[in-house]
């Protein structure tokens, strides 16, 4: 920070002003995690001054053997560490990944069934007029992703999203009455609907997914499963969930981020079966800038630390300490969807509290406890309030919580919904963001917090 200081100081001062932050509060959002110092300090190296466009040893600029050698053993290690015969360790984030492997689906599609169409054998035989029938092929592509309010992604074929205008499509989405995957509901819209492309895994569903089920479905309509296991990677990876719940044998492709669960760099990757490497292989340059060389090494020092005991543990911890999470909320009378997780996150219904999401988030962030409001299936109060909280433990994990501190930050929060009430608009109207925290609630809060 003294040698960042010397040249901008305010940016020094976010820096420490952040990890402080960090340190005063409680960090429960799904998705984040703390990286090692290990992993931290890869990514401050001289790798990141370097050009290396293309793939190990087929590299666009001269000087890349460093990066090559990074790039191969970070392929290596997430090779081994997820059993996957191809990985490709260069997206800058998990968007990026989802938008190689949407890609790469259609390049596969372009170089097989869709070129014996024009009588080529390869795409550069194509003429003109043959990509101009391919644009319109490509233009007219259909994908199947779990909708928002179960907990998809946006990533997963939603309008905001690049996924939800290049392709048609639909969404399906959970039991009204349990909250969880009805595989035969998924099926049926896979009939009717015949997509390219499925895509499992989610950001907000608290359940586990049979992986062999869906990658059936898949192939009785002969699109391509893909799984975007960008939150449960650590999961994956530490071999809390295995066989059927395990998406990488299942998938065609898998995406993932490499910062959240798996406790890595910023970032991301994707894994893929044989018949899927060479397209996804062309990552960058078709939809990637030039790879993070200093991320990717990064990456590298986080697989390896994913493939010890210790990650495995901390794996199961993340997993079992999730359920103590959800207990602690049950037995004070606190409603979640589908009853309970058994994966790293629980989505707190804050309706039973008459409180909207964005009221709860806010209500808790004063009190120094960090989540995200989130939609719940069928949301009265739409994507933007929401109904819901979601919650994870990777982070406060890595912190070394265990039972007895989840159950207090239970405790906590209930703590804090159960003194928050909902405000009113200027005008005196209802309002779905503001709100009232009973007085002396956020220091009494912080100070247990600060015991934890
Ligand atoms: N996929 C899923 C399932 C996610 O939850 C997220 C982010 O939260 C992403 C992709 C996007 O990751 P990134 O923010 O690294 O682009």
């Amino acid at each position: 920070l003294e040698v960042i200081g010397s040249v901008e100081p305010r940016i020094a001062e976010a820096t420490r002003q952040e990890l402080a932050d960090q340190r005063a509060s409680l960090k429960l959002i799904a998705s984040e995690n703390y990286a090692s110092p290990a992993v931290l300090m890869t990514m401050g190296t001289w790798f990141s001054d370097k050009y290396a466009e293309g793939t190990v040893g087929h590299r666009f600029y001269a000087g890349c053997q460093n990066v090559d050698t990074v790039e191969a053993i970070a392929a290596e290690h997430a090779r081994e560490l997820f059993g996957a015969p191809y990985a490709y360790v260069q997206p800058h984030s998990g968007i990026d990944a989802n938008l190689v492997a949407f890609w790469s689906i259609i390049a596969h599609r372009i170089e097989g069934p869709w070129l014996q169409k024009f009588g080529a054998k390869n795409v550069n035989e194509l003429t003109e007029e043959d990509w101009e029938s391919l644009r319109h092929e490509m233009g007219n592509q259909r994908l199947l992703g779990m909708s928002l309010d179960a907990g998809g992604h946006l990533t997963h074929g939603f309008r905001p999203n690049i996924s939800g205008k290049m392709f048609h499509q639909q969404q399906y989405g959970t039991d009204p009455e349990t909250g969880l995957l009805d595989y035969d509901a998924v099926r049926a819209k896979a009939r009717e609907f015949q997509p390219l492309v499925i895509v499992a895994g989610y950001s907000a569903y608290p359940r586990r997914v049979d992986f062999a089920k869906m990658r059936e479905i898949a192939d009785e309509v002969d699109a391509t499963l893909m799984v975007d296991m960008a939150h449960f990677a650590g999961l994956v990876a530490g071999k809390v969930f295995t066989g059927d719940e395990d998406p990488v044998p299942h998938a065609h492709i898998t995406t993932t981020t490499t910062h959240k669960s798996l406790r890595g760099p910023r970032g991301g990757m994707v894994l893929a079966q044989e018949e899927y490497a060479s397209s996804v292989d062309r990552g960058c340059p078709m939809v990637l800038g030039g790879p993070l060389s200093h991320v990717m090494a990064a990456k590298a020092v986080a697989f390896a630390e994913a493939r010890t005991t210790e990650f495995q543990a901390y794996a199961q911890r993340v997993a079992d300490n999730a359920k103590s999470l959800a207990e602690g909320f049950l037995t004070r009378g606190a409603r979640l969807v589908t009853g309970g997780t058994d994966n790293h996150l629980v989505l707190l219904d804050v309706t039973s509290f008459g409180l909207t999401g964005r009221q709860a988030e806010s209500a808790l962030l004063d009190a120094g406890v960090v989540t995200n409001r989130n939609s719940i299936p069928a949301d009265p109060n739409g994507a933007w309030y929401t109904s819901g909280v979601r919650l994870g433990t990777p982070a406060l994990t890595t912190r070394g919580f265990g039972h007895d501190e989840f159950d207090k930050v239970a405790e906590l929060i209930v703590d804090v919904l159960s003194n928050t009430e909902p405000g009113a608009t200027k005008a005196g109207d209802p309002s779905k963001a503001s709100y009232r925290l009973g007085d002396g609630v956020a220091v009494r809060v912080k100070a247990q917090a600060g015991e934890l």
